[in-house]
Parts: C-alpha cells; structure tokens; sequence
C-alpha cells in the first residue's frame, strides 16, 4: 500500500548531522560546558513549581519569559524592546519554520545567500515556498551589487540573512546590513502586493561576535521589516532546552501568533527558559574562554598552513581539501567528530574545552 505522501518530500532526508558517540564531538556548535550545578538546581526548582500545575495548558503569551528575554537583551546588546515585541519557541528554528508559514508559502519565494544555514531551504519546501539561493562573493562575504540585483529580479518575500553566517563564521557589518534592509524596502514580494520584503537576521551566534561588531538588535526601531532571530541553543549553553526567540515589531509578533500551534512553549520549557535568563551570566561565563580559544585556535590552524574564514562565532570554517570527505573521516578515525559541510573544499569545527581543542589539532596535524 502506498501512503499519500507528498511528492515535494519524495527522496528527501530528514536534516541532522551525524550523531555519533565519540569521545570528541566538535559538530553541532553547542557551548561545550555544561551549566553548573547552582544553575542546576535554580532549574529544577523552576521545574519543580511547573510541574506542580502539569494538569493545566501553560500560559499561551509567555508573558514572564517576554520580561527576561526583553531585559537580558537590555543588558547584552543595549537595546530592551518591549514584551509585545518578542516572540519564542521551540528552538529558533521552530520560529523561522512560522515566519514561512505566515509570511512565505505557495507562489512566494524565501532568498538567502549561499553558503548559508543549510534549514532555510527545508523551510521553504515545508511551506511549498520557493526557494532561491543567491551567490556571496570569492570570499564568501556578501556581494551587495549582486545581492540587489537578485533581490530585485527574484522579489522574495522573506531574506534571510545568518550573522554571524554558518557555516561560514563571518559577521555582516551594519553597512552591508542596512544595504540590503534599503533594497528590501523598495521591492514588493512576489504574491503580495503592496507588501515589502521582510529580512530576518539570524543571530544563533550573537554572543560570540568579536568586540565592536554590532547586532542588528540595534536597527529595529528604523526599520519595521526587520526580524531578528536568537536561540539559547548556543552561547547560553542550553541546546536540550530548546528554546529560541524573535524580535519584531509588535504587529508582525500578532500575526505570529495566528499560526503557532495552541500551547507550543510547554510550561517546563517556559519555566526552566526563565530559570537560565535569571543566571544568564553563570550559563555564559564560560563565552568569553571560548571567543578567546577561537581566536586561538584560527591562529594555529593559520600557522600549520590551513585557509581560515574569519570567525565572530564559536566554529571555524577552514581547508582546503581536496577531498574534505577523506579528511573528514581521517580525523574522525582518531575520535574527534567535525562537520563537513559549508564550501566544498571546507570542513568546519565547533570550539570545544581546552583539551577538546588540542584533541582536534593532534588529529588533523600539519596541512601538507
Ligand atoms: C544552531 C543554529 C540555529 C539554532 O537553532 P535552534 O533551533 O535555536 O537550536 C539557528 N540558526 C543557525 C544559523 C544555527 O547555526
């Protein structure tokens, strides 16, 4: 018997790295500390409250979390939108997958500049979108003369724009940033008339931007069609939880919530999320070890002869190799797991502890 299914999903496989157990896992960019012990037990007291009203639904507008996130992000980036202007749920990506629903879907198209997250365009064939994959430069940063002129001809609905890029580490500066906001404002979506294109930056890697790089945060009060997406996945060492969130104009939030599902944000989600933001310092204590190991290990890898893609996120992009697969699994033989994905001749490795890192650099030596 054959079931009804779709053909847009015929022969396509469910996303997900490898999850293999080895000693050294350097593949899906968590924050390689876990939380300590005293975050451990404010979360399980929180946990502990939720479950005590298990029998009820959890409170549908998150309204607590909605302070936390607005005053952690008064204190981490400077700027403290209102509760109205922020959204959550399941992971960031559960929140993109509901900007397609709402802003994309049959007959519109969702753009991004490749190489980039490689889910972007499983939302678009979930929701029946048109994907489009623009091209960076030789130097995989934003081509804006290139990136207009594919943004005028394609007319997407939704751009997606990951600062810091992943896989490729590097960050967008406010200049190349408000380029494409401006030529996003002028061009009228395919399927929506009357209607302005929509740029959702994507900041999984925020935290670890280096030193005066700023974040698209501080735009949103010029431009009404910027969205701009974080997770605790990463920098908050909370990957399990997840729990991931927008920040938007408030009108944009309201139509969001047409299309979520009833309760999305279980109430031990909501709970447990607001414990972490209470010890948000305590969960990130460990980021600024980590930029600095970042900067480290890109040196190293620089002086034993690899190319390195600057990074303002906790992994690194490098090669070449002409055959990264071989690489892959070469150091993969010596238990230490990377990811191979980005540009083809390119591997990529998370920033892990101390003894994480050098475990890496044993493995893959001295380029030849
Ligand atoms: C890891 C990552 C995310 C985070 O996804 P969650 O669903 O919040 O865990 C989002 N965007 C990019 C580019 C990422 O690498």
């Amino acid at each position: 018997m054959q079931f009804p299914y779709r053909s847009e999903f015929e022969h396509e496989e469910p996303y997900g790295a490898p999850q293999l157990a080895v000693d050294v896992r350097l593949n899906t960019n968590e924050n390689p500390y876990p939380p300590s012990a005293l975050v451990r037990e404010a979360m399980e007291r929180a946990a502990g409250e939720a479950l005590r009203d298990l029998n009820r639904y959890p409170d549908r507008d998150f309204a607590e979390l909605r302070k936390k996130i607005s005053a952690y992000l008064a204190q981490e980036s400077g700027v403290a939108p209102s509760p109205n202007q922020i959204w959550a749920a399941n992971g960031s990506n559960e929140i993109m997958a509901q900007l397609l629903t709402a802003f994309a879907g049959p007959g519109r198209k969702v753009m991004t500049f490749v190489p980039s997250y490689s889910m972007y365009s499983e939302y678009a064939r979930n929701t029946f979108s048109q994907f489009v994959a623009g091209a960076r430069g030789d130097d995989f940063r934003l081509d804006l003369a290139r990136a207009q002129a594919d943004i005028e001809r394609e007319r997407p609905a939704i751009i997606f724009l990951a600062s810091p890029n992943n896989p490729t580490g590097t960050a967008l500066d406010f200049q190349e940033l408000r380029a494409i906001l401006h030529i996003a404002a002028q061009v009228e979506p395919q399927g929506a008339p009357g209607a302005r294109s929509l740029v959702v930056v994507d900041e999984a890697y925020a935290e670890f931007r280096r030193e005066g790089v700023p974040s698209a945060l501080e735009l949103l009060e010029e431009y009404p069609h910027l969205v701009v997406t974080r997770t605790m996945s990463k920098a908050f060492a909370a990957a399990g939880l997840r729990l991931g969130y927008a920040v938007a104009d408030p009108r944009l939030i309201v139509q969001l919530n047409v299309v979520r599902l009833p309760y999305h944000l279980s109430s031990l989600t909501q709970a447990v999320a607001c414990a972490a933001l209470d010890h948000a310092a305590d969960l990130q204590a460990n980021v600024a070890q980590l930029r600095a190991d970042r900067d480290a290990l890109v040196d190293e890898l620089r002086n034993r002869g690899f190319e390195v893609l600057q990074s303002d996120a906790n992994f690194i992009c490098f090669g070449r190799f002409s055959d990264r697969h071989r690489e892959w699994e070469r150091v993969l033989a010596q238990g230490v797991l990377i990811r191979e994905t980005g540009p083809a001749e390119f591997l990529r490795v998370t920033v892990g502890t101390t003894p994480e890192n050098r475990a890496f650099l044993d493995a893959l030596g001295y380029r030849c």
